[in-house]
């Protein structure tokens, strides 16, 4: 996760250059609104560049529920997709927390409803279930844990081995992780329809183009069961940036969401990052502009809310992560 220590939100311009020109415009507004509302902006990895140069923190789901938790602001303007806003509202029952396009979910996040978990349960008793943070909060109230890419392998290791696992809703993070602590788990068929763009047959043109360059894998991937082993580094998107600024290396093919490679690019400008896919790309996170985050701030719309019954049933599995992490 990086902190944007200043806070005015306006020190790290887009290092692509295209950006229209009232960006620069929109980002000194949203910076007074921030002030003016008390508010912190919350942005994922993925999303637009210039939205996480107005951030206050930008990291991954596990990252931005941590600075959810910290801040004192009395707004959280969540810049990432809807399940994470409802997590950031879970944890901040006193707070306000507002999206900048209400429509802004996760293809995976779909791929699983409460009554398939509730199914799977009455046919396996002694189960335990575990989802991925890219969840509803509706399916977290199913669940027993709840994991992240980062901390994935650490929450299974902490599950007694006699235990069978259902993992949803992610099949690839689910078989990193089965390959990984040769558990019986059982994998649900969902995937990031993002992380699926990225074919091997193009990662293999790659690595023949830049023999130097390191191999970054997401375990969304689509990919990752064929070339898991090929991979220098399996990450999480926080795992990503911190690997390519401490690695001697100069050049890095990156697998996962492209929005990611601002970032990288900005922190490491020396060094060069190639997309796996340039259609890697999330329609749901491009949902959110800059000029729908200024809105946000203006309007102080749109409220993320979860219903207190299930809010209180889907913070169990997440504070048994966080306290484990
Ligand atoms: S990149 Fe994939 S997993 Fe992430 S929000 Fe988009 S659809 Fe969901």
């Amino acid at each position: 996760m990086s902190y944007r220590g200043n806070g005015n939100g306006i020190s790290h311009p887009s290092t692509n250059g295209h950006e229209p020109a009232h960006y620069a415009m929109l980002k000194e507004k949203i910076a007074i609104l921030k002030r003016e509302r008390n508010a912190v902006i919350l942005a994922h990895n993925y999303q637009e560049g210039a939205i996480q140069d107005v951030a206050d923190f930008v990291g991954d789901s596990l990252g931005l529920a941590r600075s959810a938790q910290k801040t004192e602001a009395e707004i959280i303007l969540f810049c990432g997709v809807h399940f994470m806003a409802e997590t950031a509202a879970m944890l901040c029952p006193d707070k306000t927390v507002l999206i900048p396009d209400l429509a802004a979910g996760c293809s995976l996040a779909d791929m699983i409803v409460p009554e398939q978990i509730r199914s799977w349960r009455s046919k396996h008793p002694d189960g335990v279930v575990v989802c991925y943070i890219n969840t509803s909060a509706a399916v977290k109230a199913e669940c027993d844990w709840c994991v992240t890419s980062t901390n994935g392998l650490k929450v299974i290791e902490h599950i007694p081995s006699e235990r069978e696992i259902l993992f949803v809703p992610d099949y690839y993070l689910g078989s990193y992780l089965k390959a990984k602590t040769k558990r019986k788990i059982h994998l649900w068929k969902g995937y990031c329809p993002a992380h699926a763009a990225i074919l091997p047959e193009q990662v293999d043109r790659l690595r023949e183009k830049h023999p130097d360059a390191e191999f970054l894998m997401h375990p969304e991937c689509g990919c990752t069961t064929k070339q898991m082993h090929l991979a220098d580094q399996v990450l999480s998107t926080e795992g990503m940036v911190q690997y390519a600024a401490r690695s001697n290396a100069k050049e890095f093919i990156v697998a996962t969401e492209t929005g990611i490679l601002h970032r990288m690019r900005q922190q490491n400008p020396e060094k060069q990052f190639y997309p796996a896919s340039e259609h890697a790309t999330c329609h749901h996170m491009q949902r959110n502009t800059l000029e729908k985050a200024f809105l946000s701030l203006v309007k102080l719309e749109h409220v993320v809310t979860v219903a207190p019954a299930i809010a209180e049933r889907a913070l169990r599995p997440i504070q048994r992560m966080l306290e484990i992490v």
